[in-house]
């Protein structure tokens, strides 16, 4: 089997043609919201009504939109390489959770879920589909205030690097997907792959911030790049 085990980063773009806005693009989340302001733990503690508003209205879209082609291609990949004695890992930078309802068996959220409430006092986690207020309690520790969206912020470590580098450190393919490869340590993945001898391949829209850093290249659509990625490897797999 080529490429027995591979290492799949995705961003924003995956998630842009079911509706969601990606971050740094025209018209994106973040020319309209001030980072510091609504992605930061400064931000949180200036002013954590606004800031969880502001997730409230991010998750309430995220639950309108569905899986597009590209979800749906990775989830068959990561299946198909299950039962063929393979590995697939999707590490996502999105906080969405359309990689699981377009049918991938397990995700890395690197920058966590916005599907999540995590307690700032005791780091009780629990998945919340509702709005979160300041005034909420925490079913965990019981106190009052300190309910968050359990995404990661600037400033703040993202989650399960360990497990990160070491599936990355044995992959054999290393894919990424609809990342402007701006946002370290995700934008750093490359460059890690390359050291350790392997391959690396971009599906973007445009060649990202670091497009010079992969040894191969398809621009174009994420619902239309993946699948016919994905077909290819299954095709070559046999
Ligand atoms: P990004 O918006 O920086 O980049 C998206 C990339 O996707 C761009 O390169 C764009 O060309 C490409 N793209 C757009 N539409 C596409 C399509 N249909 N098909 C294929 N590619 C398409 O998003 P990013 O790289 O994911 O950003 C890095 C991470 O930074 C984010 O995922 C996010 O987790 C994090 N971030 C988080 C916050 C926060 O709320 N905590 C704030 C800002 C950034
Ligand atoms: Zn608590």
């Amino acid at each position: 089997m080529i490429a027995k085990r591979i290492f799949i980063l995705t961003g924003a773009g995956v998630s842009a043609e079911s509706g969601l806005s990606t971050f740094r693009d025209t018209g994106g989340i973040w020319s309209r919201y001030k980072l510091e302001e609504v992605a930061s733990i400064q931000g949180y503690e200036n002013n954590p009504a606004f800031v969880l508003e502001f997730y409230n209205m991010r998750r309430n879209t995220h639950a309108g939109v569905e899986p597009n082609e590209a979800h749906i291609a990775l989830g068959q990949l990561q299946t198909i390489w299950a039962e063929r004695g393979g590995a697939v890992t999707i590490c996502t930078q999105n906080v969405d959770n359309l990689h699981e309802r377009g049918g991938a068996l397990s995700v890395i959220h690197m920058h966590g879920e916005i599907a999540k409430a995590r307690c700032h006092d005791c780091g009780g986690l629990a998945p919340y589909d509702g709005d979160l207020s300041p005034n909420m309690g925490c079913g965990a520790c019981g106190r009052t205030g300190g309910m968050r969206p359990h995404v990661v912020w600037f400033g703040e470590t993202p989650l399960y690097m360990d497990e990160i580098y070491e599936a990355l450190s044995s992959a054999d393919l290393f894919v990424s997907i609809g990342t402007s490869g701006n946002v370290y340590p995700a934008a750093g993945f490359v460059s890690a792959a390359r050291a350790a001898g392997i391959p690396t391949m971009e599906i973007n829209l445009e060649p990202s911030g670091n497009a010079e850093a992969f040894d191969l290249a398809r621009y174009g659509k994420a619902s239309e790049q993946v699948p016919a990625w994905v077909a290819e490897m299954v095709a070559i797999a046999g």
